[in-house]
């Protein structure tokens, strides 16, 4: 084996390991060398658990093994999934080459197939936070927690730049603006550094979020200037971060399909970004090429040709791979291209470890749902609170004496808290995962002294109470679902149920659960309060803590909040709320515009400096917030901050904050980065983490 010993036997029934020793390019190299054909092909395919068994791993050398939409085994604990993985990871091992599968899911707000996994708020919620230290932090959670069901690889994050909120996947964005995407790539150093590291996949590649009027997996109409001014920065982030895999976007670029798209994908990804990880396609976005139903062999060619490493061929990759080798054997798929994405497979592999441990490491089992876990999601709830209306102090309310009345929908439900991508694909209403409902967190916190009546109707509501809260928003969808073409306004049970709330002459609290602004504008009179909640996953009991004041509100809109739906896509404009807005406590809705974001800081010498902002509103700009990655770190009433001691090693992000005499803030300001370059970092996912 070259340099090493090659596929070295430990025990009749245990895997082959890689003999340790060589780097993984000489270990990949003289696996490569003697690969077959049917060797090759077979990595480059990811077939669906329920459509692919262990023996057809074996039998077709497949590289990847997926379980799409929360597709879980019989039985849905870790146990279950490392006793399922194992059995295709035996697959796997039994071909002469014993090279081992990669398995992905849909981690993309904690491991949410898992029956019990800790369930974090989905991206939205984490990009009002700006916190890319609590992102990381959740990374290394969801991390441990895949692991502990035996898995190596998630479909996450989703850095798409959602730039109209009709579109069913704005949860799964970050935000409107690349800024936000791009600070938040921190979480796939969570994920793919530190023991139970696994790989990471940026998606979806490229201007997903860009499609015009919200249409999933449509078309995104937009000069290339633009298209990289928007919708690239997180995905060059995420590569100089070390990403293991680029997910293809299902939609097209002008036209033209992203998936045959090989300017992007091979001359502007790998090329002049320097991607050197697995691109891997969407679900059987190759059969949708010509848009006739089918695999064609001149699909799979232009797919391939086009940049495409890793084929998600859910179904029919029987027939897939027979196109895969026509294509080769007729060249019209160069052998060199095979060899390319061969060698991205196969270095992944190694470097996350799966050589060496290719079988599931149970000992991260008792990590799932654990208490360190979802401590961290309910301060991840807590921050992602966006308050956005505040009359007369309402919020926090009071803990002791009195009473108050819980109702909507979205009070006592942890699936519509959820969201879609919770247990399945479209996730669903009800008593789906263990957790905390947002009613339980608010009994839990208001203590003894509080009497908490609960009416999901708002029946039996008078002005007996202190305030009401109605906990309103959406339920669950993903994807095409969940797009809105007609507009967002709320339901007609929740626009009752406001109604019937205000008819008791008390302040009514609205905790909106959304997975993006949804029309507000014609009820906000009739609301004392307004919190967005965004989706915020298994623990409800951090929406509790702000509405009761153990955390004062820091959350602060990742989107512009529209009027009426009808502006969409709104981005940046004259919308209800800005882009950046959010209240906190002792503070009064403003009722002047925020000042203007301050000029970009520079470093000179020990210092950070900008240009002041302009306050359009008038109250005078009061001072400054300097946020070092996302984290409040002081506060200046003059235009310098000292910049303190900076560690070697550490990519440092300042943005500075305007705030005026009203207490409005303005948009924060393009971030400086001052990045020390990392001269080593951690590649596996067992043993200890060492710096290379
Ligand atoms: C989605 C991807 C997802 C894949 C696998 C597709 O439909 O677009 O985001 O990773 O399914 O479940």
């Amino acid at each position: 084996f070259g340099t090493v010993q090659g596929l070295r036997r430990v025990a009749d029934d245990e895997p082959a390991v890689l003999a340790a020793g060589g780097d993984s390019a000489d270990r990949v190299t003289d696996l490569l060398g003697r690969m077959s054909l049917t060797d090759k092909i077979g990595q480059m395919v990811q077939a669906e658990r329920a459509a692919v068994t262990p023996s057809q791993v074996t039998e077709y050398r497949l590289g990847s093994v997926l379980s799409g939409g929360g597709s879980a085994p019989p039985d849905n604990s870790p146990a279950g999934w490392a006793d399922m993985y194992d059995a295709y990871q035996r697959g796997a091992l039994a071909t002469p080459l014993k090279i081992p599968i990669l398995y992905g899911i849909d981690a993309v707000h904690g491991n949410n197939n898992v029956y019990g996994s800790t369930i974090f708020p989905h991206n939205i919620g984490l990009g009002a936070t700006r916190d890319a230290e609590l992102a990381e932090r959740i990374g290394t959670a969801t991390a441990e927690e895949v692991t502990g069901a035996g898995l190596d690889w998630t479909f996450a994050p989703c850095v798409c730049v959602a730039r109209d909120d009709r579109w069913g996947r704005t949860y799964e964005s970050f935000g409107e603006n690349p800024e936000i995407a791009t600070r938040m790539t921190s979480v796939i150093d969570g994920l793919q550094q530190g023991p139970a590291a696994i790989m990471a996949t940026a998606k979806h590649y490229l201007g997903d979020g860009g499609t015009t009027g919200g249409d999933d997996q449509g078309d995104t109409q937009l000069s290339e200037a633009e298209l990289r001014a928007i919708h690239l920065p997180p995905f060059k982030a995420a590569v100089d971060r070390g990403v293991g895999a680029v997910m293809i976007s299902f939609s097209s670029w002008n036209g033209v399909k992203m998936h045959a798209n090989k300017y992007l994908i091979t001359d502007v990804l790998k090329g002049e970004l320097g991607f050197t990880g697995i691109t891997v396609s969407d679900w059987a976005a190759v059969d949708q090429l010509d848009g006739r139903p089918g695999f064609t062999r001149d699909e799979v060619a232009t797919a391939v040709n086009a940049g495409l490493d890793m084929l998600m061929v859910p179904e029919n990759w029987e027939t897939f791979l027979g196109y895969l080798r026509a294509g080769v054997e007729s060249k019209q798929i160069p052998m060199s291209r095979i060899d390319d994405a061969v060698r991205r497979i196969l270095t992944k592999k190694a470097e996350f470890g799966l050589f060496e441990h290719p079988l599931a490491d149970r000992g991260y089992a008792g990590t799932v749902g654990n208490a360190a876990h979802r401590a961290l999601a309910r301060q991840a709830v807590r921050e992602s609170q966006v308050l956005l209306k505040n009359d007369d102090d309402v919020l926090p309310l009071a803990k002791s004496g009195g009473k108050i009345f819980v109702a909507g929908k979205n009070a006592d439900d942890i699936g519509n808290q959820s969201g879609g991508w919770t247990l399945t694909w479209q996730g669903a209403s009800g008593d789906t995962v263990p957790g905390t409902t947002i009613l339980q967190g608010i009994r839990d916190v208001a203590g003894n002294g509080t009497k908490v009546t609960y009416d999901r109707d708002g029946n039996g509501v008078d002005n007996t109470y202190r305030a009401a809260i109605a906990v309103i928003g959406e339920t669950p969808y993903a994807e095409g679902e969940g797009d809105r073409p007609g507009g967002l306004s709320l339901d007609v049970e929740d626009r009752l149920l406001l109604t019937k709330l205000s008819a008791a002459h008390i302040p009514v609290v609205v905790v909106l659960v959304s997975g993006r602004p949804l029309d507000v504008a014609a009820e906000l009179g009739g609301m004392a309060a307004l919190v967005a909640a965004w989706l915020p996953g298994s623990e409800g009991a951090g929406v509790a803590d702000v509405l009761f004041g153990d955390y004062a509100p820091t959350g602060r809109l990742p989107v512009t909040w529209h009027r009426t739906a009808d502006q969409q896509p709104i981005n940046g404009g004259d919308g209800l709320f800005a882009y950046g807005y959010g209240l906190s406590f002792a503070e009064r809705s403003p009722d002047t515009a925020p000042p203007s974001a301050p000029g970009t800081p520079r470093a000179t010498a020990s210092k950070l400096r900008w240009m002041a902002s302009t306050d359009p509103g008038g109250s005078g700009v009061d001072g400054y917030d300097i946020f070092r990655n996302g984290t409040l770190i002081g506060a200046r009433s003059g235009l310098s901050y000292p910049l303190g001691k900076l560690d070697p090693g550490v990519r440092y992000e300042f943005t500075v904050v305007a705030r005026d005499k009203a207490g409005n803030r303005s948009a924060p300001s393009t971030p400086l980065v001052i990045t020390v370059p990392i001269a080593g970092g951690c590649k596996t996912r067992h043993g200890p983490c060492v710096a290379t």
